[in-house]
């Protein structure tokens, strides 16, 4: 139903009372470290939710890649197309405060080898998927020929601009959502603003359909019916990491499965809020059949 093109990355993660300020150290909590990436969370998340998922990604021969590949294989990703490199996998260095929000640097190791070759060898992945959900965190080569083999064969393509960067125009208008926090709205777009005037300034970009996720305050989805407010539940936020993966993933999965854009949003939400209650990313998904927030 779903494939993720995306990164696989180990998050190293402390907590601090506060983020040290350039040429300052301060002391944090023990170390813990959880399988994550944009993409291994996106692929982890749908399949926590009962969706039939594969990933196209990159690890590297280290123990991080071991712990990576047996995360995905738990949760019952399609492992067919996890391809090893020799070398570091890519890391996350990652910082949590007391409100739950994290400061994140990513060391892409293996992701940053992931090639529009390694997409042609999974050419028949891509035809067979509803959804393909791809992320910035591997190399836009590699994004972009997927995306297109994605249309090509029919698949909707949703892409999460995160992190931030400049995509060509071609690729914008292949996204069937772009899906976008404020900040990479912002980014895109050149100047922060309301964010329904962001969502609809971000659809004359070109794609086909926007979300732009509001943390706390839920999603705006965007497309030619016009812009749709979606609510999140009221939950106490533990840790942020991992949530805007866990709502791109159930949106993917419930497009998949036929749902329109804002209904898909709704639910996506719901799964985002029930991701933030718990630490960690892939460790605070919730599984089908789970108590969402409402
Ligand atoms: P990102 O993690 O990519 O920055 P957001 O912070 O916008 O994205 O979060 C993505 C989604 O997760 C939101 O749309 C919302 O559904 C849910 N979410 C995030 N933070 C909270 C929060 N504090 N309370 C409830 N839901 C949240």
């Amino acid at each position: 139903e779903v494939v993720v093109v995306g990164s696989v990355n180990a998050d190293l993660v402390v907590g601090v009372d506060r983020r040290p300020g350039p040429g300052e150290t301060v002391l944090g909590s023990d170390l813990a470290t959880h399988p994550g990436g944009k993409g291994a969370n996106q692929a982890v998340a749908a399949a926590r939710l009962g969706g039939r998922t594969a990933i196209l990604g990159r690890i590297g021969d280290d123990g991080h890649g071991e712990l990576l590949r047996a995360a995905l294989g738990a949760a019952r990703v399609d492992l067919a197309h996890l391809l090893l490199t020799p070398g570091p996998s890519g890391v996350a260095l990652i910082t949590v405060d007391p409100g739950g929000d994290n400061s994140i640097i990513v060391s892409p190791g293996a992701n940053a080898h992931l090639t529009p070759e390694d997409v042609a060898n999974a050419r028949d992945l891509i035809a067979g998927a509803a959804v393909v959900s791809f992320q910035l965190e591997v190399p836009q080569p590699a994004v972009l020929a997927a995306a297109r083999a994605a249309a090509d064969a029919g698949a909707r393509v949703v892409l999460n601009l995160s992190p931030a960067a400049e995509v060509p125009a071609e690729l914008l208008a292949l996204c069937d959502p772009l899906v976008v926090n404020e900040h990479e709205a912002a980014f895109l777009l050149g100047e922060r603003g309301e964010p329904e005037a962001m969502a609809r300034a971000l659809l004359a970009r070109g794609p086909r359909s926007v979300v732009v996720t509001l943390g706390a305050d839920g999603a705006l989805t965007a497309d030619a019916a016009g812009v749709t407010a979606v609510p999140s539940p009221r939950v106490e936020a533990v840790d942020t990491t991992g949530a805007g993966d866990a709502f791109t993933a159930a949106l993917c999965l419930r497009l998949a499965r036929g749902d329109g854009l804002a209904a898909a949003a709704r639910h996506a939400a719901r799964v985002g809020a029930a991701a933030v209650r718990k630490a960690g990313a892939q460790t605070s998904y919730p599984k089908a059949g789970d108590d969402l927030p409402s």
